[in-house]
């Protein structure tokens, strides 16, 4: 089945067709690196990921980028307020950011341009502005006019006449419009600053993401994604700079990720109730922070507080508890009923393919744990057949997809809890031992070998092998 969701340039759900079939250009706006980013922000980068993972699991060919914003005022502000350079503030949080997605299992994207890498780009994209009657210099800045695109406004539903009254107020002399914006800005002393026609000066915001996303995806590509706030102006400025310039569509499909709330109000430092990613992965786990968003769909505005989080923690330890208990279960090659993990399979794709509504998708997942444990219980044993399409549904689903449970790190723990206990078997064994109790120490020897664990008596010490796993 074809896959679904909202595209805001439209304003519906719209079936998803990709321009060249199979293969998926998908550009998500990324930080702006001057701070450790909030769970707002870790909500957009998690679904954008699954989104990600969700169009590979359908064995979509897809090309990911995702850009860092690395010269900005904020970036320069900060600088300022701690007494560093702005490219060292760049350099310290781009690290953070990698450090904190890889926190988060948050697959790579392929390629993550930095907007200090790109000026040239930018430089010629707003030469080809002035050049097609659609930017005007002066004094060193270059400004958009927006009354000469007439479709200005499409994305976010503004009207072109309303912006320039509401912004009235804030008209800036030089602009011709109040509601141009910045393509170019002239340099002011004691900051960064690059070469150009036009003199010393950086680039604007927004014409960092043009370029960065058609260099890397074609003037026109498939899925542009970013948080709500970005819609007005950052992306509807990205539309019109990046279709003015080629005089072709832009993005196809624009995907928007909801609010995050704090007790439902808004997270504020002011506020103090501010949280970054990495403050509440130190309490608990990535996979717990992925199932709470999971909870949501994509769109909507997520409420969070401590107490779901909790509850999370709770539900992926169900998830990994079961996982664990088949694991652990004896397999043996005896004649059992079928395990039939299909309609798992089918309503969870059913769910993402409905505007990926993730909710559903876990409420699948939930299912299917509940399922394989009274399966489980009324058996007792597996055979390795059922064992195999029960771990499918683990692997694909919730570990490959969702990214809520680390098959890796589970199996690693419990191998390490299974090496903990043979050991404290083998100490039990050599107290009886001493005491001559070889009735019992012989037991403990023979049972273990039953379970494919060889202990081998050596002259102070003894080891063990297991024979099969
Ligand atoms: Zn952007």
């Amino acid at each position: 089945m074809s896959i679904r969701f909202y595209n805001t340039l439209t304003k519906r759900i719209e079936e998803f067709i990709p321009l060249e079939e199979g293969k998926i250009k998908m550009y998500m706006c990324g930080p702006t690196v001057y701070d450790y980013f909030h769970i707002g922000n870790a909500r957009s980068f998690v679904m954008i990921d699954i989104i990600n993972r969700y169009f590979r699991y359908k064995g979509f060919d897809v090309k990911f980028v995702m850009n860092l914003t690395d010269i900005d005022d904020k970036i320069i502000n900060k600088a300022n307020a701690d007494g560093i350079s702005p490219q060292d503030v760049a350099k310290k949080y781009s690290e953070a950011f990698f450090e904190d997605l890889r926190k988060l299992k948050i697959k790579p994207a392929d390629v993550y341009p930095r907007a200090t890498e790109n000026i040239s780009g930018m430089i010629e994209l707003i030469q080809k502005l002035i050049e097609n009657g659609y930017a005007y210099t002066v004094n060193g800045d270059v400004f958009f006019d927006v009354t000469n695109y007439k479709q200005y406004g499409k994305l976010s539903g503004k009207k072109l006449e309303e912006l320039i009254d509401g912004a009235r107020v804030e008209v800036l002399e030089q602009k011709k419009n109040p509601a141009d914006f910045a393509l170019w800005k002239s340099a002011k002393s004691g900051e960064p600053y690059w070469e150009s026609p036009w003199g010393k000066g950086r680039p604007g915001w927004h014409i960092e993401c043009s370029v960065m996303s058609m260099k890397n995806l074609g003037e026109t590509f498939d899925i542009h994604a970013g948080g709500n706030d970005l819609i007005f102006p950052h992306h509807e400025n990205e539309i019109a700079q990046s279709e003015c310039a080629t005089g072709k569509p832009f993005a196809r499909y624009w995907i928007h990720f909801g609010f995050l709330n704090i007790d439902n109000q808004k997270m504020s430092k002011s506020l103090g109730n501010f949280f970054t990613a990495r403050e509440i992965l130190e309490n608990y786990s990535a996979e717990a922070l992925r199932l709470l968003y999971c909870q949501t769909l994509y769109s909507a505005p997520l409420n969070f507080n401590e107490e779901l989080l909790k509850n999370s923690e709770q539900a992926i330890n169900r998830i990994k508890n079961s996982y664990h208990q088949l694991k652990t279960t004896v397999i043996s090659d005896i004649e059992q009923e079928e395990f039939d993990t299909s309609s798992y399979f089918r309503k969870f794709e059913e769910a993402m393919d409905n505007n990926f509504n993730t909710p559903e998708a876990l409420a699948v997942i939930f299912e299917f744990v509940k399922d394989v444990n009274s399966f489980i219980s009324k058996h007792d044993k597996l055979n390795k057949s059922n064992q195999i399409k029960i771990l499918e549904v683990y692997d694909k689903l919730a570990s490959g997809v969702l990214g809520i449970i680390d098959l890796t790190e589970s199996y690693a723990v419990r191998e390490e809890l299974v090496d903990s206990l043979i050991k404290l078997i083998i100490d039990i064994r050599a107290k009886l031992r001493a005491e001559k109790r070889f009735d019992l120490s012989d037991k403990i020897r023979d049972e273990l070998k039953k379970l494919n664990i060889e202990l081998e008596d050596k002259k102070e010490v003894t080891t063990y092998k297991i024979t099969k796993q």
